[in-house]
């Protein structure tokens, strides 16, 4: 009733630089529930970089210390839906009740909760019980708190009250590390050289490097195939294929330029005409939002301007979509056309 999974323990985590703030901060919240600064833990990384193997690990640590202790893990999607049942069943008092009483309350993806203010109302009430009774609250995002966009002030403030550790990218060594671990417990062997294959192509995401090793294992085994590089070239580059759904800022340019019908060195140009500086300022907003490029390199790659132009373009489409119908929808039509 927990719904902790206790595969996803800190004895499988494996550390390296990548985690190492999150991992031990999590080891000092389990070790003393409540009782640390870090309250809330508030974990962040992108996607498979394992946020939620970290927050189940946290629950179980407690579990196995604190057997007396109620500890609840729950996905911000799940509690969302929780509460509007409860609304629907008329017992939101009983929804509310049941969450002010655990004392290790865990909460997955928060950044579901953007934009649904009923359940904002409501979680900030239960955070706020639980933290002014010294209960412990663990969270994980796809982004910091700074970054994170319809949450209500109040909230994100409350986020920020405790430590935000982020989940980067592993490096090659703890990647190699990951892979070795999850063969040693599947009780398969791999030559080094395929792991290291394995390990050096695929660097942004835990799942899909432990995806890749699983298709290799399966190939090995159903089709008796031998685990050769060629081999594990195709399995990667399957991976590999299927990730890179980030759009490119070209392809951003391109898109914006054709809707406004003109072509990318209009918009590249340092004309001052209005409708071209908003297409040059549309394509550097969506390019922060829609790629992992800093600001100074969506300049260079957008006519060659500075990251302060690129900082004021993005603010100013902030204003204008909230001001001006007109610039809103070019928002949304342009997004709908990037999305992948
Ligand atoms: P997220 O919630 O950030 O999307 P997950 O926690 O689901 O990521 O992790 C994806 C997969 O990668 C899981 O199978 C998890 O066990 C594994 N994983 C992530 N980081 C590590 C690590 N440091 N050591 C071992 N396995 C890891
Ligand atoms: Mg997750």
């Amino acid at each position: 009733e927990s719904q902790l999974n206790p595969n996803y323990s800190f004895e499988n985590f494996l550390e390296g630089d990548s985690n190492r703030l999150a991992r031990s901060a999590g080891l000092a919240v389990a070790a003393k529930p409540g009782g640390t600064s870090f309250n809330p833990l508030l974990i962040f990384g992108g996607v498979g970089l394992g946020k939620t193997h970290l927050a189940h690990a946290i629950g179980v640590d407690i579990k196995d210390k604190y057997p007396e202790k109620t500890v609840l893990y729950i996905s911000a999607e799940k509690f969302t839906q929780q509460y509007i049942d409860s609304v629907k069943k008329n017992n939101r008092n009983d929804f509310i009740h049941f969450y002010q009483i655990i004392d290790v309350l865990i909460i997955d993806d928060v950044q579901f909760l953007s934009g649904k203010s009923g359940t904002q109302d409501v979680f900030f009430h239960i955070f706020n019980h639980l933290h002014q009774n010294g209960k412990q609250v663990i969270l994980t995002s796809d982004k910091a708190p700074v970054d994170m966009q319809d949450i209500e002030q109040r909230l994100l403030s409350r986020f920020k009250w405790g430590l935000s550790a982020e989940l980067q990218n592993p490096d090659f060594e703890t990647r190699v590390s990951i892979l070795k671990n999850k063969l040693y417990r599947d009780g398969v062997e791999m030559p080094d050289e395929i792991v290291d294959y394995v390990a050096k192509n695929i660097k942004s995401n835990v799942r899909e490097l432990e995806g890749a090793i699983i298709s290799l294992i399966a190939q090995s085994s159903f089709n008796r195939k031998e685990i050769t590089i060629d081999l594990a070239k195709q399995i990667v580059e399957k991976f590999v294929k299927n990730t890179k759904r980030e759009v490119s800022i070209d392809y951003i340019q391109k898109v914006v330029s054709d809707y406004f019908q003109m072509d990318v060195d209009t918009l590249q140009s340092k004309t001052r005409k209005r409708h071209i500086v908003q297409a040059r300022q549309l394509a550097m907003f969506f390019a922060k939002k829609m790629t992992k490029a800093s600001l100074a390199s969506i300049g260079s790659q957008i006519g060659k301007r500075d990251h302060a132009t690129v900082l004021h373009a993005c603010k100013t489409v902030d204003n204008l979509s909230s001001t001006d119908k007109q610039f809103r929808k070019y928002v949304e039509d342009i997004a709908k056309k990037l999305a992948v």
